[in-house]
Parts: structure tokens; sequence; C-alpha cells
């Protein structure tokens, strides 16, 4: 043992070194870690965040996707309490069940579009993306077509961490050469990137040559043999990818007439970040077979996944009364977590979040849009509270930066400087604040934000 656990109050300085010398932090590059450890967040309220040290930060990462109703509400921890008080777990396998996930359940079935009635607890979205894959293959055997055991998922997605919902995922970044992914049956088309498009295709037949591309996928695995297409509404972690006019529609129909199911991995877009309660439906017009949530659920208060899936699917699993789903967590349906789903849409819908989020979201997409007229701005993309900036050496032929200048970092860290968190990725930022943001919080980040791009571009030159 090298680190001493402190006896008394821990300093700041402590903390920082308790953290780095036994943390590991996923995703954060070994070699300069080491050298410049984390830093230590101390306490949240509303939009904002204070480190150790007391300086204030307006959060316009949102936690990470996630701090949809903001931090710090009383009413909150008050649910949390009472729920520990009057039970603090009861498990839901076979029998029994507990209040709390029985009426969040009915809650998100009220929520979700058409008949996506049915819903499955597990411990956040990975879980959730895990889960669903296995009931695509589960609802496809009862279904009569046990060969559909093969699924289609895209490029640039991320669709968590475990060892089946990182192989569904696909971002360059994820994927290294120390670790192993499941690559027998799990397939990828092209991410629906506009701005990435083949050279002189426009919109319109950008989607045509993607829908073309999915149909000839199917048509090389064997369209008997492909269960399931896992898609999110808008790419989040990939760069808030939107796909173009008509994509997710015309994708759900081929799926229809393959008897592929449909799974939206609504993680990000779901609670609120565009403005709905999902996406699929209200934003693009689509009911898909199964959504996966998670973060937003209970705006990151305490950690809950679900797949919310259709009465068909439910009747044909069910059907011949003599099976059971073996694919479950010792914490689905915890009543604490989902005591904590239930006051968090209670909240939502009390304050007229979304209503906020769509209105205010509308101020914050146009603010960010203006960014554009930045030189090393190649296109600000997004809708409402899920943004995303994508920087570039060459507006003109939109090519990158070189890797090893890390500007999203720069950015990023230049914009912490000034009170303001955005999250890097390689050469994009992102940005999805609490739903809660006002108008004045609009131009701070939109102010504070362009300042940072213009210091980093300065240093550059
Ligand atoms: N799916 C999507 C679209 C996500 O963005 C994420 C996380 O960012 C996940 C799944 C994984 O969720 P979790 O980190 O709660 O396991």
């Amino acid at each position: 043992m090298t680190a001493v656990f402190p006896r008394n109050t821990p300093s700041p300085a402590d903390i920082w070194q308790m953290d780095h010398d036994h943390v590991l932090h996923p995703w954060a590059n070994f070699g300069p870690f080491e050298e410049k450890g984390a830093l230590v967040i101390a306490r949240g309220e509303g939009c904002h965040l204070w480190d150790a040290e007391g300086r204030r930060y307006f959060d316009a990462i949102g936690g990470m996707w996630c701090t949809n109703i903001g931090q710090g509400r009383k009413e909150m921890a008050d649910a949390i309490a009472a729920q520990v008080e009057r039970l603090a777990f009861s498990n839901t396998f076979v029998d029994t069940t507990n209040e709390p996930s029985a009426m969040l359940a009915a809650k998100l079935a009220e929520l979700a579009p058409g008949d996506l009635n049915r819903v499955h607890f597990t411990t956040g979205g990975s879980t959730a993306v895990d889960t669903a894959y296995r009931m695509v293959q589960y609802c496809q055997h009862c279904m009569g077509r046990p060969e559909k055991t093969q699924i289609i998922a895209r490029n640039m997605s991320y669709h968590g961490s475990t060892y089946i919902s990182q192989s569904v995922g696909k971002r360059p970044g994820d994927r290294v050469e120390q670790f192993r992914y499941k690559l027998d049956g799990i397939h990828h088309i092209s991410a629906p990137n506009p701005y990435r498009a083949p050279e002189g295709m426009d919109e319109a037949a950008f989607c045509d040559w993607l829908v073309a591309e999915f149909e000839a996928k199917i048509a090389e695995i064997g369209p008997d043999r492909v269960g399931g297409f896992f898609a999110e509404p808008i790419q989040a972690s990939g760069g808030v990818i939107v796909p173009p006019e008509g994509y997710l529609r015309r994708m759900r129909e081929v799926c229809d007439r393959h008897d592929i199911l449909f799974v939206a991995d609504e993680v990000v877009t779901a609670f609120g970040r565009i403005g709905h309660w999902f996406a699929s439906e209200s934003e693009f017009g689509i009911v898909p077979d199964i959504i996966t949530c998670a973060k937003g659920l209970t705006s990151g208060y305490i950690p809950l996944g679900a797949l919310i899936f259709s009465d068909r699917i439910w009747e044909a699993m069910a059907a011949d009364g003599g099976r059971w789903f073996t694919s479950g967590f010792t914490y689905s349906g915890h009543p604490v977590a989902c005591a904590a789903g239930l006051k968090n849409i209670e909240i939502m819908e009390r304050e007229d979040i979304l209503g906020n989020a769509a209105r205010v979201g509308a101020l914050f997409e146009a603010r960010m849009k203006r960014l554009e007229a930045l030189p090393m701005v190649g296109q600000v993309r997004g809708r409402k509270l899920m943004i995303c900036v994508e920087n570039v050496a060459d507006k003109e032929t939109r090519a990158l930066l070189p890797e090893d200048l890390d500007v999203g970092t720069r950015i990023a860290d230049a914009a912490e400087a000034m009170g303001l968190m955005v999250r890097p990725m390689g050469h994009l930022n992102v940005m999805s604040p609490p739903l809660t943001l006002t108008a004045g919080d609009v131009e701070f980040v939109g102010d504070t934000l362009e300042r940072a791009i213009r210091q980093v571009a300065d240093d550059l030159t």
C-alpha cells in the first residue's frame, strides 16, 4: 500500500492523491493522466458544479448526457431517503416485486410510443443494450425464426461498455487491440453523417445510398438470418450525428419488410434531451420494437436502465406459457432507483421541463450554430440540447487538424479555465446541458465557448 487513508477530514489535495493512486478512469490516457490527475468535483446545484477548491463551472456536459433536471434537488434526496427507509431492496426475480418498480414501469408504458407497454429494468444503458441483443434473439426464436440471430448496427455508434454492447457499438477510438470484441453475428453499416457523406452526394441522395447499403447488407447476410437493427435516433457519442430526413422511417420500413426488430437506443435522446419523452416517434416518426433508456430516466441521481418493448414481443415470448427469460440483474427493478425515476418524471411533468428543453433548446441550437462563423468550426450540428461542434483545419475541404494537436481537449481546457465545461471527443466538442438552463445560460455558454475556440485557434497559428 502506498497511500495512507486519511484519519481526519481529507483536504482537496488528499482526495486528488487517493484518486490518482487508486482509481482507474475509463478512457483517460494513462500517460497524461499520471501527470495531470483528475479535477475533483465537490458539489452540484442546478446547472452548476463546484470543484474542491470552490471554483464554479457551468456544466454544459450535463454530467454525461444525464443530469436532465439539474443537480441538488432536495425533493429527489427526500424521495430516495424515504424509499431507503421503507424498503431499501427487494428483487424482481420470478414472483416478487415492489411498489416503485411496478409504478415506474406503468409510467414508462404511458409515456412510450405505440404498444411499447412492457418494461425490463437493468442497471444502466450498457446492460439495457446487452439485454436487448438477447431479447432480439429470444423473441425471434419464439416467433419461429431461430435462424435470425444476426444483428446490424452502425459505425460511429456507442451502445455501452459491456462485451456485447461495446461490440454492437463501433467508434474507432473505442476499439483497441488489447481487447477482443464479438465479431461473429454483429455487422456494421455506415454512420448516417451528412457532413461526411461521399463526395458530391446531397442529403437526399445520401439517404438513398444508406438505405441501399442496409438492404445490401441484409441480402449479403441473408434476410432469414438478420434478427435486429440497433440505432441511436441521433448518434450521441459518435459526434451527435443527426441522420438525413426520412432515414429512420425508411430503415424502419426495411426492417418491417424482413421481420427485423428495430431497437432504438434512446439512452441519450429520451427524457427530454431534444424536447420529447422519446425521440423515435416524436422527432422521427417511428415506433421501434424495443427502446433502451437510462441516464435521464433518473437524471443521474441513481443508476438505472430499462428496455421498453412491445406487447407483440411480450406475446411472442409468453405464447406457449412454458418459457422464462433468463436474463436479469440483482438490481433489476431496484426500489430506490425506481423511486428516483418516478420522482424525476414527476418533476419533469410538474415543471414542464420538456417544454423548457424545447424552447430554450431552440435558442441553444441557434446560438451554437453561430459558431460556424469561426474559421476553425466546420459544422455545428444537433438538435435542441444535444449539440456538437466539429473543429476542422479547412472549412472548404473539411480536412481535420492533426490528431496529436488534440484540439477538442485544448478547447475544453480553455473553456474550463473560463468556468465552462464542454466535453472533448477527439476533434469535437460536445454539449448536453441540464434541461433547466435559461436563455441567459445559453448566452454564457455561447460566448464562453466562442472565446475558448478563438483562443485555441490563436494559439495554433
Ligand atoms: N447507449 C448510448 C446511446 C449511450 O450514449 C451510452 C452511454 O453513454 C450507453 C448506451 C451506455 O450507458 P451506460 O454508460 O449507462 O451503461
